[in-house]
């Protein structure tokens, strides 16, 4: 067993992206660290590396969100190697985009199974799981308020993760827990960048009044808010990260 005193968080699909910078900075401010993937292996090893280089205590789990049994095996590993669980970030996601009309089964279903059913999951498992007194942070996105055509079963589902967030805020009166979510804009990361053209990265860049993509770090920053006591107070409330641009 490691650290038995110091808090620990897991942040699911923390190999990459914003779950890797977010489970960074957790790791900066004194949590230990659960890094979660489910296929970036070598990534998810070296984010733990990064963090124990810099005095903190990381292990990796690999684990599809999407699968029951794997959650609960990674729940089991955060509490063997740190004694429990206080802070869950439930960062993993994937973003597959077309119009309704052209939407094949294997778009809907994946999104259904990772964005929805895996944030259920481990929803699931913290409300049963969770320290009192912790912290979870939900991924919606800011396209809830765009509505950008393309977009909609992706939007749709954050829109329920929003639904998601403040009823359970409220489930889970009376232990100190509070249950917040981020909605990044765009973000520059490969979700938001792999299949985009040049133009189009360079209009969604310029469409906020503070004319750039968001950074991971932008992210970071604000999901370490919501987990520090100063943000105690904080709960039942989607927080929309996005340059102003909705
Ligand atoms: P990303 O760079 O594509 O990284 C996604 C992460 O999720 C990876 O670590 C990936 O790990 C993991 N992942 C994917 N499927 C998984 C599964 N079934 N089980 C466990 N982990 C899984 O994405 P990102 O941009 O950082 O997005 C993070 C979150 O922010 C998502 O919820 C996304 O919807 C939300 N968001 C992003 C933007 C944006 O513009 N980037 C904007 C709004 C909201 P593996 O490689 O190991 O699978």
């Amino acid at each position: 067993m490691k650290n038995q005193h110091t808090k620990t968080a897991i942040v699911t699909g923390a190999s990459r992206g914003i779950g890797a910078e977010v489970a960074q900075r957790l790791a900066r401010n004194g949590f230990n660290l659960i890094v979660n993937y489910s296929g970036s292996e070598e990534a998810a090893s070296k984010i733990v590396n990064n963090i124990e280089r810099a005095g903190g205590n990381a292990i990796s789990a690999k684990a599809d969100v999407s699968d029951v049994a794997a959650v609960k095996r990674m729940f089991d590993s955060a509490e063997t190697a740190f004694g429990g669980v206080d802070v869950l970030v439930n960062n993993a996601g994937i973003m597959k985009l077309a119009k309704l009309a052209d939407s094949d089964d294997g778009l809907i279903d994946s999104q259904i199974a990772i964005n929805f059913k895996g944030t259920i999951n481990t929803l699931r498992e913290a409300a049963n799981r969770l320290q009192d007194g912790g912290t979870i942070v939900n991924f919606s996105t800011s396209v809830v308020g765009l509505y950008l055509e393309n977009y909609s079963i992706y939007a749709a589902i954050k829109a329920g993760i929003e639904t998601l967030t403040k009823i359970m805020a409220k489930e889970l009166r009376g232990r100190s827990i509070t249950v917040n979510a981020v909605a990044p804009g765009p973000t520059a990361t490969d979700l938001f960048l792999n299949g985009k053209s040049a133009e189009v990265i360079d209009k969604m860049s310029k469409a906020p009044p503070l004319e750039r993509l968001g950074t991971p770090e932008d992210i970071g920053n604000i999901v370490a808010f919501l987990a520090s006591e100063e943000a105690g107070w904080i709960n039942g409330q989607i927080i929309r990260a996005n340059g102003g641009v909705v």
